[in-house]
């Protein structure tokens, strides 16, 4: 087990995995790529607030006000200095990962890319970081590329990657970690390869920012996206990391209250950062309550988090390698290192449809995810399945919760293999 790190004591900090399932089977949760689970703590940051001072941000000279104002921008201090992030002018909240993307392209993409320019994301991409780059293509008659994945591994192709980016894109937008694979790309390297091609970077950090250290100051990407509902935070709140200089460049896309300095019936000027891309009334409760995540993962260690789940994929890849007929997609456990995967493994067993093996699992109590993981292309064009099940890792989970998995294997096996 991983020094200073009890598996056991953190679980106590999750009411959820004391549950049990309908059929009354212990939950065991493996699919926190999907969305993690919540602490305690971060369950009753929520409640004091609404309980002890919920009032609207930046509005009141009132006392409640201005501890929610606080909290707040507390929380994206918080979120600044966990990914090495400057402040909080630098950390704009909206939705979700989804957002965040869209909020690019919506507004720095769409305000500096015209016709013929080019986008290069990869082939390993979510949805969310190809769908708002057609978009843009389409309004702008721009063009999307891909940069190709390697085989047997499904890594990004390099050689490829160089090879497009000769082809000179405004932007290069690609994932940190692939939700379906859990690679890990070397988004710092990629990201020097793009500048020195003149291109904005913007990196998915979707799967990466709640289970290893990423710095921006590091990888030097000039925006990364995230989202809190899957670092233990609530739903409902994301982030946009920024560079300042592109941010202030940069015009805003929804107009309305807080984002503005002043207002004239004729004219208007932006609100100083983040608060020019945050109109309106925001997410209070969900910043607060990211904040109270991050606290948690400070204190548990990101670090720590990352060896448990480098362990965890080893122990899960070591038996499920073993099986007969389950085929695995991704890395394989003698090539696995710190660097090159995270706890996500994605797989099938043979002549048997993965959303069958979901519901055996289910049967179980294991929860898992089966379908093209909003990541169609890579699902269906390059793994050219039409879905795969997929097991996903975080610091409360358990090699106990592997074991059961495998006996959810052995099940569908006994139930279903034709053949
Ligand atoms: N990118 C990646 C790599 C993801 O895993 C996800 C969530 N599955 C997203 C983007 C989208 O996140 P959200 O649904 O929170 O917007």
């Amino acid at each position: 087990m991983e020094q200073g790190f009890d598996v056991e004591e953190i679980r106590r900090d999750f009411p959820i995995l004391q549950t049990k399932t309908r059929n009354g089977k212990p939950l065991v949760y493996l699919d926190s790529a999907a969305t993690s689970q919540k602490p305690v703590q971060v369950i009753g940051k929520i409640e004091e607030y609404y309980r002890n001072y919920n009032a609207n941000i930046h509005r009141g000279l009132y006392e409640i006000s201005v501890r929610s104002t606080d909290e707040y921008t507390g929380s994206k201090e918080k979120v600044a200095r966990l990914i090495n992030g400057g402040s909080y002018r630098n950390i704009i909240y909206c939705r979700n990962t989804t957002e965040a993307i869209n909020l690019v392209a919506l507004s720095w993409a769409d305000q500096n890319i015209s016709q013929d320019d080019i986008v290069l994301t990869t082939q390993m991409e979510h949805h969310s970081n190809i769908v708002p780059w057609q978009m843009l293509a389409k309004k702008k008659k721009a063009r999307v590329e891909y940069a190709g994945l390697s085989k047997p591994n499904l890594s990004i192709d390099m050689e490829d990657y160089k090879e497009k980016l000769e082809h000179g894109p405004k932007l290069v937008a690609f994932s940190h970690v692939s939700n379906v694979l859990g690679t890990i790309n070397d988004a710092k390297e990629m990201a020097r390869l793009a500048h020195k091609h003149g291109a904005v970077v913007l990196v998915d950090g979707a799967q990466a920012v709640p289970h290893m250290k990423v710095d921006m100051k590091d990888i030097g990407a000039d925006f990364y996206a995230f989202s809190s509902h899957k670092m233990l935070g609530p739903a409902g709140i994301g982030v946009l990391y920024g560079k300042e200089p592109l941010l202030e460049g940069t015009d805003p896309v929804i107009g309305g209250g807080d984002m503005i300095r002043s207002v004239r019936f004729d004219s208007c000027t932006w609100n100083e950062l983040p608060w020019k891309f945050e109109a309106g009334t925001p997410n209070i409760e969900g910043g607060i309550g990211l904040g109270a995540a991050v606290d948690y993962i400070e204190k548990v260690g990101i670090e720590r988090i990352r060896r448990h789940e480098i362990a965890m994929t080893k122990y899960a890849l070591s038996g499920f390698e073993e099986m007969e007929g389950v085929e695995i997609y991704g890395e394989r456990l003698e090539k696995v290192n710190e660097s090159n995967k995270a706890g996500v493994i994605s797989f099938n067993i043979k002549g048997v449809h993965p959303h069958d093996v979901a519901s055996i699992f289910d049967s179980e109590g294991v929860a898992i995810r089966a379908g093209h993981h909003c990541a169609m292309p890579l699902v269906t064009q390059v793994i050219g399945e039409p879905a795969v099940a997929r097991m996903s890792f975080y610091l409360y989970n358990t090699e106990s919760d592997v074991d059961k998995a495998a006996e959810a294997v052995a099940k569908v096996k006994r139930m279903l293999k034709r053949g």
